[in-house]
């Protein structure tokens, strides 16, 4: 099912008139989410993210704009006619009951044309059960289940019903470091296998890149950047998605061009084509410097992070906007930094110039 929002737009008003602190939480929202596709929602916290979601599936009504499922607005018709799953990050299942109840909880509750019997409910709970590899536990309760088994059978609960569109709201957050991972593979299989078009939410890029198809990064409402996680990564719209994306982050400094050749301090680092003299940020990937004695960027190391196959390099340089800067060079390098200076030669791929004031990326050719 192919979502579009359509100038998605919504304000939460003044608690009292004198107050005059209305949040415009989302603020003229447009895309088209191709059906089948994962699409990650990602920000930092506050930025509209939930909001979007909880329009999407009908809980908040836009203050302005449009929803549609596939060719059919959406946008005045209830969260149970959506068919949507929702999951939450608290899982919120019921206690007293069962995995096989929490999981059939949902089909008991339909009526009409919906209304399964229970041979039918049975077995839609089981083939959902075996999708989240739940089908071994369906006699325990939740206390007697691990919370990525529990998030799986909040999981189980939303697909049950066989929703055209899934929507996940920070659904790993409660989640330990190892459980995160596999439940987010977990997440990455089952969408792949029922083809779901599905909205996941959260705050951790490294999260969003490795399952979604497609990322939107958020900033205080409004959409900053919209496509494949590598595109977006290589290719930033502005300093706020450059600095969000990646870890280590991205190196900034400030710059300055002159006579199209791009200074960082007294450094002259390289030919920036095309673009007039002026003061820039610069933003420079970990894994865009590399050790060359005659490199350009001269740094004062401070010390050497093993990371196994990689080394991460800390140092220092006036022009840098951060105390530290951090290279990533293969750990088969040999890293000498009781020098007093190391000097680097940059990927012109992974530097990237930014308008001091309106944070836009300027685009330039290296050579
Ligand atoms: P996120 O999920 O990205 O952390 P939210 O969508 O929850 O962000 O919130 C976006 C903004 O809208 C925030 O400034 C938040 O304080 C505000 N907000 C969210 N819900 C409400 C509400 N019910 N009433 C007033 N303000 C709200
Ligand atoms: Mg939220």
């Amino acid at each position: 099912m192919k979502i579009v929002l359509q100038n998605l737009t919504k304000v939460f008003p003044s608690r009292n008139k004198k107050a005059n602190d209305e949040v415009t939480a989302v603020n003229n929202f447009n895309f088209e989410i191709p059906d089948g596709k994962l699409i990650g929602l990602l920000g930092p916290s506050g930025c509209g993210k939930s909001t979007t979601l909880y329009m999407i599936s009908g809980l908040q009504k836009p203050t302005s704009g449009k929803i549609f499922f596939g060719d059919e607005d959406v946008t005045e018709v209830s969260t149970e006619n959506r068919g949507i799953g929702l999951v939450f990050q608290n899982y919120a299942l019921y206690p007293h009951m069962t995995v096989k109840q929490n999981i059939l909880f949902p089909l008991q509750n339909l009526k009409g044309e919906q209304k399964l019997s229970k041979e039918e409910m049975l077995e839609r709970a089981y083939n959902t059960a075996k999708l989240v590899q739940l089908d071994e536990l369906m006699d325990r309760k939740p206390a007697e289940l691990s919370g990525g088994q529990q998030q799986r059978v909040a999981i189980a609960r939303a697909l049950v019903k066989m929703p055209k569109v899934l929507l996940l709201d920070e659904p790993l957050s409660n989640l330990d470091a190892r459980l995160r991972l596999q439940t987010r593979e977990e997440i990455r299989r089952i969408q792949k296998e029922t083809q779901i078009t599905t909205v996941f939410v959260t705050h951790d890029q490294e999260e969003a890149m490795s399952i979604s198809d497609m990322i939107v990064v958020m900033k205080l409402g409004v959409v900053q950047q919209i496509g494949k996680p590598q595109e977006v990564y290589d290719s930033p719209a502005n300093l706020f998605v450059a600095k969000f994306l990646g870890t280590p982050p991205i190196n900034v400094f400030n710059g300055c061009v002159k006579g199209e050749k791009l200074y960082i301090g007294q450094d002259e680092v390289m030919a920036v084509k095309g673009v007039a003299d002026q003061e820039v940020t610069v933003g420079i990937r970990p894994e865009g410097f590399q050790l060359d004695d005659r490199g350009p960027l001269q740094c004062k190391p401070t010390n050497v992070e093993v990371m196994g196959r990689d080394v991460s390099i800390v140092s220092t340089h006036l022009a840098s906007v951060n105390p530290t800067i951090r290279s990533i060079i293969n750990a088969d390098n040999k890293i000498d930094i009781s020098q007093e200076y190391i000097r680097y030669s940059l990927k012109a791929h992974k530097v990237f110039i930014f308008n001091k004031e309106t944070e836009e990326r300027i685009y330039f050719e290296a050579k």
